[in-house]
């Protein structure tokens, strides 16, 4: 363990506090900042979106004083907040008082406290996003075999098909892994989150929209890291707990250090989109040439070994199929439940004004599904779609439209196109589902 870390907690004030939203059963959602001369780079750490993991919450709110200890606050703006699931904490729960696995719903945005943190970000617009979590390192189809996870800890960065190049750029990968040399030199074990799943694939983690690092990068361009602390086993000791706790916040040290001067620089001009206008809409995992290798801990002797993964190794993914953006969706007002998102998500749809009420035909075009095959699973999109376009030959007076030049205006096609992986096609209640020979109620919109 570094010797830097002892167990007295820095003698200083607690840093600010505000309420920023409320949770489901009316707990007060608490922001935590450190006073610091604004003009350094905005980041914003959260904890605690699932309520059962307490490490990750601590580590959240335990870093500030410390960071603020060591004198570090001067060159960065920095904000957290430890508990954004308090209902949950407060029942020992994953999900909030709703059900909702809040790291689940930063698409639909159905909790309270999802709803809170993506208004927290519009309102702040951090520069860099830390998401803190602990993960559970013993699984049944691993502890069959005789082994467990042994990593301290892992990291992730968005892997969205259709995020902007330069918010995952080479820089931010490069620095992610200088975290984790640090983490290394710290004595901790930290790697890239890599998972093997029940049926032994093995992956990286999802490349769904759903939660925070993909979401909030794909709306707001906003780099967001993934970190997962190893979840001591229930009936812990101490030390474990501690030991997890020590390795989150020399993380979010090392990230909050390396990204003053990341954030102070411009991205990386090499890796912008070379057609900013083309959106990915669905993708298949790359198969690598040789199989994964994780160092894993042998139940019954606690001795780490690096084992071979006899599984498919799949860490990459690519684009099959590509939307370019239309000027705007237009949205049939009747479609509450999406104008009611879209809202959510900080969009406004906009009429069309009186003189343009009769567009000529081609400047509205509509879908039509040819084909489709549902998927059986649920909230996974349709397969084997083929679709057809003709001009919409309709007034555009019940409809709102969106422009995609607005900010994120990629996560609209991700959302609204029929075709999307990761759309609202896939949700029954938003009245998008796919059905042959239907007209898809969206319309693709050019000036
Ligand atoms: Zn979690």
């Amino acid at each position: 363990m570094p010797p830097s870390l002892d167990r007295s907690p820095p003698a200083l004030a607690p840093p600010l506090r505000e309420v920023v939203g409320t949770s489901t059963e009316g707990r007060p959602i608490y922001l935590e900042s450190l006073p610091a001369a604004p003009g350094g780079p905005r980041i914003l750490l959260i904890g605690g979106q699932h309520g059962d993991e307490p490490l990750a919450r601590a580590a959240v709110s335990g870093f500030l004083p410390r960071w603020r200890a060591e004198k570090m606050a001067a060159g960065v703006q920095l904000a957290a907040i430890p508990d954004l699931n308090p209902d949950g904490r407060a029942a020992g729960t994953r999900t909030n008082a709703a059900g909702i696995d809040l790291n689940r719903d930063h698409q639909r945005l159905r909790g309270a406290e999802t709803q809170a943190l993506h208004q927290l970000v519009r309102r702040w617009q951090p520069q860099l996003i830390v998401d803190v979590h602990t993960y559970p390192p013993r699984r049944k189809h691993l502890l069959r075999q005789g082994w467990t996870y042994a990593h301290d800890l892992f990291l992730d960065l968005p892997n969205n098909p259709s995020l902007l190049p330069g918010v995952a750029d080479k820089r931010l990968t490069t620095g992610m892994q200088g975290v984790l040399d640090r983490l290394g030199e710290d004595g901790f074990l930290a790697d890239r989150y890599l998972l093997v799943r029940r049926s032994g694939r093995v992956r990286h983690s999802t490349a769904d929209a759903v939660d925070a690092r993909n979401h909030l990068a794909l709306r707001y361009g906003i780099p967001v890291i993934l970190v997962e602390g190893k979840q001591p086993p229930r009936r812990t000791t101490e030390a474990a707990g501690w030991r997890t706790q020590q390795a989150v916040i020399r993380t979010l040290h090392h990230i909050v250090a390396w990204s003053i001067e990341y954030l102070g620089q411009p991205r990386d001009r090499t890796e912008q989109d070379p057609a900013p206008r083309r959106v990915a809409l669905r993708c298949r995992y790359q198969p690598a040439t040789a199989p994964a290798h994780l160092r894993l801990e042998q139940v019954d002797s606690g001795q780490l070994c690096d084992v071979v993964l006899p599984g498919p190794y799949t860490p990459s993914l690519r684009p099959t199929s590509y939307v370019s953006l239309p000027d705007a969706y237009a949205v049939p007002k009747a479609l509450s439940r999406v104008v009611q998102l879209l809202a959510a998500h900080g969009w406004r749809g906009q009429p069309l004004g009186p003189q343009r009420s009769a567009p000529g035909p081609g400047l509205a075009q509509q879908y039509q599904i040819q084909n489709c095959v549902p998927s059986r699973r649920p909230h996974r999109a349709a397969r084997q779609v083929q679709l057809a376009t003709h001009p919409y030959p309709g007034s555009l007076d019940d409809y709102l439209l969106y422009p995609t030049a607005a900010a994120g205006g990629r996560c609209l096609a991700v959302l609204l196109e029929p075709h999307s992986k990761y759309g609202l096609a896939r949700y029954d209640e938003y009245g998008l589902s796919l059905r042959p020979g239907q007209d898809y109620p969206v319309l693709r919109w050019n000036a």
